[in-house]
């Protein structure tokens, strides 16, 4: 029998309501108390690093679920972290820069209602995040939920109550789960010894642009941050009106060294900043980098990764484009 390991974070999954809205209360070994049929798949063992609401979570949360990976690395066959739903796309991601080529499935899940109401998606997601766990086909960070297997870099929250809550953005469903029975599609590709590491640079700040976002507020966040994303409109594109023109000064920014991303604030098929010409004036500024068709949380957490190691220009531009746990498409 697999050896699993189940990490209690919290989130909805572990909630009970206190009185003022639901907040987490039980810790790994309680919820399994409520999927007594996991003991026929394989030996389980629980550890609680901490017990919050996801909304509270933080980059060194991130640091500190890679530390106990690499830890317990060698003494299970694979993980599965409880978490919230809200930021569990941002930790899903983070995971997969922090630790790189894991053979061992690490699964994310959690649910939308928590494990002791009547109606509940948590025992199904935490029975399917088991099952992943022990397969021998699935390979790196992945969320499970809702019978879906998603790539870690690849996952977004896309609905806010139903059961269905996270979709797989520009990239298929690595697997799909039926009454019990995983039904893996792709397989990831893996390294002898996975690469763990435990430097983020947290300076990193996110700015969707509404019409009218003034260029002081672009300069005041990139005073504020080593990296800035910036959500342009459609396929990419900056405001560039008289009084008001964003490029010249992510310009200015670029050249003190920070490092500047631009994305779309729409969900899905990725960024194209050279069909417009509001885009094509930053695609000419090489300094400027393009998240095509990565999700914001990994490109978030991508970006913390990368100047964590290097401030270097051409050394970010590589890092950046270098597919990671399949978060970009290989445009080389
Ligand atoms: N607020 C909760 C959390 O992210 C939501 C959930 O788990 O579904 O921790």
């Amino acid at each position: 029998m697999k050896k699993i390991l189940i990490i209690g974070t919290g989130g909805t999954i572990a909630s009970g309501n206190m009185g003022e809205g639901l907040t987490p209360i039980m810790n790994a070994e309680q919820l399994l108390n409520f999927v007594p049929a996991v003991k026929k798949i394989c030996r389980v063992e629980c550890i609680q690093p901490f017990c919050m609401d996801s909304t509270n979570i933080c980059p060194e949360h991130w640091v500190q679920l890679a530390v106990l990976l690499h830890r317990q690395y060698d003494q299970y066959d694979g993980f599965v972290i409880c978490h919230g739903t809200d930021t569990m796309a941002y930790t899903a991601a983070a995971l997969s820069y922090l630790v790189q080529g894991a053979k061992k499935p690490i699964i994310l899940t959690g649910a939308q209602k928590p494990i002791s109401f009547d109606s509940t998606d948590s025992r199904v997601n935490l029975t399917d995040a088991v099952i992943c766990a022990s397969s021998d086909r699935l390979h790196g960070v992945m969320v499970v939920f809702n019978g879906k297997v998603i790539q870690g870099t690849r996952a977004c929250k896309t609905n806010s109550k139903s059961y269905a809550a996270f979709s797989s953005i520009n990239y298929p469903y690595l697997g799909v789960l039926r009454d019990g029975r995983l039904f893996p599609y792709i397989e990831n590709a893996y390294l002898d010894k996975p690469v763990f590491t435990d430097q983020l640079d947290s300076r990193v700040a996110l700015l969707k642009l509404i019409p009218g976002t003034k260029s002081s507020l672009v300069s005041f966040m990139l005073e504020q941050n080593d990296g800035l994303i910036i959500e342009a409109f459609g396929v990419g594109g900056l405001p560039d009106y008289a009084g008001n023109d964003l490029l010249s000064v992510i310009e200015d920014g670029v050249k003190n060294g920070k490092t500047v991303v631009l994305t779309t604030q729409v969900q899905n098929e990725g960024s194209d900043i050279r069909v417009y010409q509001v885009g094509y004036r930053a695609y000419r500024c090489p300094r400027i980098l393009e998240a095509f068709d990565m999700t914001t949380e990994a490109v978030c957490a991508k970006l913390m990764w990368i100047l964590a190691r290097t401030d270097d220009m051409e050394r970010i531009q590589k890092l950046f484009y270098t597919p990671v746990s399949n978060d970009i498409f290989d445009y080389s």
